[in-house]
């Protein structure tokens, strides 16, 4: 039983709210889901509300649970993901965005992690008829555009915790999923390719770098069975991670969505996944599924790096930290 494991928080959250730390980060987080709201608008993305649960949520969540219930006799997933409502709705608009809330319970090997929570919320972009290039020409916009406003709004703030956060230059470096691999078989990790690369790797490159960066190019396999093969490169998945400088790790994962219905098919019979779990997914893919690409954006991580805070936990009201019982 892991139950031994969990730990309570020292100090309860009802006082820990209370705190400097605290404080300021809720105050810099109102002002980046204002900016967001503002810069997005002015981009020209509709807003909507997020489902909260649905018949499938996304399986591809590298080893946390899914939260499964049963709703009037059939089984509903709580949203660990909303991208294949994303993939529904921008049948009706050019580009949207959702604050959308995520839960994933992270494994308990997450314990010690200071960038996983089990409740988070992504800023969900999805933009229809555009190619991976748009979205990461956009997002690097929209992302440069958020901090100039943000530090300019919170400049006091960031002076209190001595952060000087550095606003970065357009475009973002890029590099390749066998760079990638290269530079964490140097490190001496023995990862087959086409896994995961250990977020070790991803913190020690991180920690080189002085403004975000992209990855691209994750091999066929490696990834969720809704995003699209390269036809230009086969092999090679249409998807990408965006990943924040100082050691702050991962930023964003997105890309373009396969409409082919007969090859997502084929990739859900690969999985453990119950297919007629899908079966809305699929009808509408058949019906008229659109090409779109996009991403999502961990709003406590963003809140994180900008403030160069250590602990995740510290970058929303009420964390539900991996292992941890808490409100
Ligand atoms: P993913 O679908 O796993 O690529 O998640 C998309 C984005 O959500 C990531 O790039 C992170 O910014 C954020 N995210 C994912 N998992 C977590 C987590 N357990 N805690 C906090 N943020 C997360
Ligand atoms: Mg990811």
């Amino acid at each position: 039983m892991v139950t031994q494991e969990i730990d309570t928080p020292v100090i309860p959250r009802y006082l820990e709210i209370l705190s400097k730390e605290v404080k300021i980060a809720l105050q810099v987080q109102h002002r980046i889901l204002l900016e967001s709201r503002k810069t997005l608008n002015f981009l020209d993305f509709k807003e909507f509300l997020a489902p909260v649960v649905g018949p499938a949520t996304d399986p591809g969540i590298k080893g946390a649970k899914q939260i499964s219930f049963d709703y009037y006799g059939k089984s509903y997933k709580v949203m660990s993901s909303i991208i294949l409502y994303k993939q529904a709705l921008i049948r009706t608009f050019d580009n949207i965005y959702a604050f959308s809330p995520n839960v994933r319970i992270e494994p308990i090997s997450n314990k010690k992690s200071t960038r996983h929570l089990c409740e988070f919320y992504q800023l969900d972009l999805e933009m229809r008829d555009k190619s991976i290039h748009d979205v990461m020409s956009k997002t690097e916009f929209f992302l440069v555009t958020l901090f100039k406003k943000v530090k300019r709004a919170c400049n006091q703030l960031f002076e209190e915790l001595e952060r000087d956060f550095i606003v970065p230059q357009i475009p973002f470096p890029v590099l390749t999923y066998s760079e990638f691999f290269d530079i964490a078989q140097s490190m001496d990790y023995t990862i087959s390719y086409g896994e995961e690369i250990p977020w070790e790797v991803e913190e020690e490159l991180s920690k080189k770098m002085v403004e975000p960066f992209w990855i691209v190019d994750y091999p066929v396999g490696s990834r969720g069975f809704y995003y699209k093969e390269n036809p230009e490169q086969p092999g090679t998945l249409l998807t990408m991670d965006l990943i924040y400088p100082e050691g702050f790790g991962e930023a964003s994962s997105g890309g373009e969505r396969e409409t082919d219905v007969r090859k997502i098919k084929q990739l859900l019979h690969s999985t453990e996944e119950n297919i007629s779990n899908y079966k809305w997914y699929l009808d509408m893919l058949s019906v008229d599924g659109q090409p779109s690409a996009g991403l999502g954006i961990g709003i406590e991580r963003l809140t994180r790096y900008m403030l160069g805070y250590e602990d995740i936990g510290n970058c929303t009201a009420f964390p539900k930290k991996p292992g941890m019982f808490s409100i």
